[in-house]
C-alpha cells in the first residue's frame, strides 16, 4: 500500500485547506414578484425568468 514517507506539517495542512472554505450562497430579487431567487435561475415563486412565464403557478 502506498504511505506518505512525511507527516503532513501543519503549514503544508493549513496551505492544502485555504481552498476548503464555504462561500454563502447568492440571492437576487426577482423583477417580477420581488421574492429573492438564484441568479440564472426560474423563480420559484412566480415561475418567471428573463421577462417571460416559463411555468404557471397555482395562484
Ligand atoms: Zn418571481
Amino acid at each position: 500500500m502506498a504511505v506518505p514517507k512525511r507527516k503532513t506539517s501543519p503549514s503544508r495542512r493549513g496551505m492544502r485547506r485555504s481552498h476548503d472554505a464555504l462561500t454563502a450562497p447568492a440571492f437576487q430579487e426577482c423583477p417580477n414578484c420581488g421574492e429573492l431567487r438564484r441568479p440564472h435561475n426560474i423563480c420559484q415563486a412566480c415561475g418567471h425568468y428573463n421577462g417571460r412565464e416559463i411555468f404557471a403557478t397555482g395562484a
